[in-house]
């Protein structure tokens, strides 16, 4: 069954919403804590106000009776002014606490010790100045009735439960505020410690869940570079994972594809490859058993015909001897031809030994083997500098120089004689050394660079210069079968450069040929 699909953020955002809402809560409840608390304060502030009123109108009603005694016991005027101030003061100090009544049973006790006080002073403050200015006795007499005093007492005791239950609401006042407070704090800490906690958890188990989905899809995709081109990833739930997956199975599918394409081409290849130098070998076999086998009826036609140019010479008429001659020269030049065909097919075909071979003597034996060539060009060979011992095949070394330094001095230009330096080079990639043939002569124009070295490739016909076309094609065979190469530099009309290396660990010998031998090869 498929798993449902979410989205990588939905993913990683959606464990993180409640730990989020705790600490909205948290935030919610810290302000409505505040709030709260400031009405509590309000209410505290309210509360003193409203005390401090009451306990002014407590003061006033002391005020009021010390300045009412004090005029009936002296008879002084002065007296009187307390007691008046203490009524506007009392008046006023009313009229205050009237504005901001904490309850309606706190504004009927205010009206009700007003209007006690309003009693006192019609029933027996007033009537008692009033008897005072008649004379003391008939105040004293009043005053000791004691009616004035417990009306007083009346007024300071509506007071005094005024007081008491203002002072109640200020402690509660006071109390809630500091509640409020407390259970703000704890709120506060406690939610904020709980949101830090999840998030911390949620974190972890968000960044484990992606770490799992991870490692599946680096284990699928491990698989798949091993090789494992038809493991399927699991199915992640994950959209953009699940996305990633596919892309991985698509990659697989295509790199497979790839591998298969690659290893058919190369099994043609194979294939052409061993076509090709099966029929190689067929036809450099096929070159050296026919070569082989002319050899014999041409000897037989050049010692025949040269029998009868010296038998018959001058007996036949004219031009039966040029015929003769013609017959003779052509046998000539196709008996190099066989010879050339023969050392090309030997040197293809022969295992090689590979061991030090002092390059210098061989040159030196080579200049001497060439040295009537040399003398009757009128030219010379010069060796520059040393010449190294190399690893290498000694037979085959030695026809890559002879040609190159016959070929040289074969090649002169017209009107100056040949003048040939060899030398040697090393070269560090790869490691070995390089030798050069360097010439005076008539250059080679660079679009031939390469034709040369084909078999029977000749630039100029036999009667300019002799030679089957064979050599170079020779001598590159053999610097390759040293593992090495056969290159030249050139400019027409000024000379040639030819240029040759043998590396320090020269490749095996090419193996002999073992397919069987032509019919004439027994013969001498
Ligand atoms: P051959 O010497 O028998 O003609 P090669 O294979 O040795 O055959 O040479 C092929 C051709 O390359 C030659 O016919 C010649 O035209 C050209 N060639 C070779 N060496 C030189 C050289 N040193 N200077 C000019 N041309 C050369």
């Amino acid at each position: 069954m498929r798993a449902p699909q979410t989205t990588l953020s939905s993913l990683l955002l959606r464990p993180f919403v409640l730990p989020f809402l705790l600490l909205g809560a948290v935030g919610l409840s810290v302000i409505a804590g505040v709030n709260r608390n400031a009405q509590a304060a309000h209410e505290v502030n309210e509360a003193q106000r409203r005390l401090m009123l009451i306990n002014a109108l407590l003061r006033d009603t002391s005020d009021l009776e010390t300045g009412q005694r004090g005029y009936v016991i002296t008879g002084q005027a002065d007296f009187l002014k307390p007691y008046l101030d203490g009524l506007i003061a009392f008046q006023d100090h009313s009229e205050q606490l009237r504005t901001r009544p904490a309850s309606a049973l706190q504004l009927h006790n205010l009206n009700q010790a007003a209007s006690q006080l309003n009693h006192w002073r019609r029933e027996s403050a007033d009537p008692e100045i009033r008897a005072r200015r008649t004379s003391l006795q008939a105040a004293a007499q009043r005053v000791s009735s004691g009616v004035g005093r417990r009306q007083l007492d009346d007024v300071r005791e509506t007071l005094n439960v005024m007081r008491d239950r203002e002072n109640g609401r200020l402690s509660a006042a006071v109390a809630s505020s500091t509640r409020t407070l407390l259970t703000v704090q704890l709120v506060t800490v406690a939610g904020l410690l709980l949101s830090l906690l999840l998030l911390v958890v949620t974190a972890l188990r968000v960044a484990r869940t992606v770490a799992q989905h991870l490692g599946s899809l680096t284990a699928g995709a491990r698989s798949i570079t091993a090789g494992q081109y038809e493991r399927r990833l699991p199915r992640s739930g994950v959209h953009e994972l699940d996305e990633l997956g596919a892309q991985f199975h698509k990659m697989a599918r295509a790199v497979r594809e790839r591998e298969l394409a690659l290893a058919r081409s190369a099994q043609t290849l194979q294939a052409t490859n061993e076509q090709l130098s099966r029929s190689n070998r067929e036809l450099e076999q096929f070159a050296y058993v026919a070569s082989h086998d002319l050899q014999e009826p041409l000897r037989t036609i050049s010692s025949y015909t040269e029998l009868l140019a010296r038998r018959y010479q001058g007996q036949l008429d004219s031009r039966a001897d040029q015929y003769i001659a013609f017959t003779i020269e052509a046998t000539g030049r196709m008996k190099t031809l066989i010879q050339d065909l023969l050392t090309f097919s030997r040197v293809r075909q022969g295992s090689r030994t590979f061991g030090p071979v002092d390059t210098a003597s061989l040159v030196a034996e080579v200049v001497q083997d060439l040295e009537a060539q040399i003398a009757q060009s009128g030219g010379q060979v010069q060796v520059a500098g040393p010449l190294p011992e190399v690893r290498g095949n000694p037979e085959l070394l030695r026809h890559i120089f002879q040609n190159l330094i016959g070929n040289a001095v074969k090649f002169r230009a017209p009107d100056r004689p040949p003048h040939v330096i060899v030398s040697a080079t090393r070269s560090e990639a790869p490691p070995g050394w390089v030798f050069h043939v360097q010439d005076n002569g008539i250059g080679i124009e660079p679009q031939y660079f390469e034709r040369i070295f084909g078999v029977f490739q000749r630039l100029h016909g036999l009667g300019q210069y002799s030679g089957s076309g064979i050599g170079l094609a020779v001598t590159r065979s053999a610097a390759e079968q040293h593992g090495g190469a056969l290159w030249l530099d050139s400019e027409p009309g000024q000379g040639s450069t030819f240029h040759f290396r043998v590396p320090d660990q020269p490749a095996s010998g090419r193996p002999a040929p073992t397919a069987p031998r032509g019919p004439g090869e027994a013969q001498p």
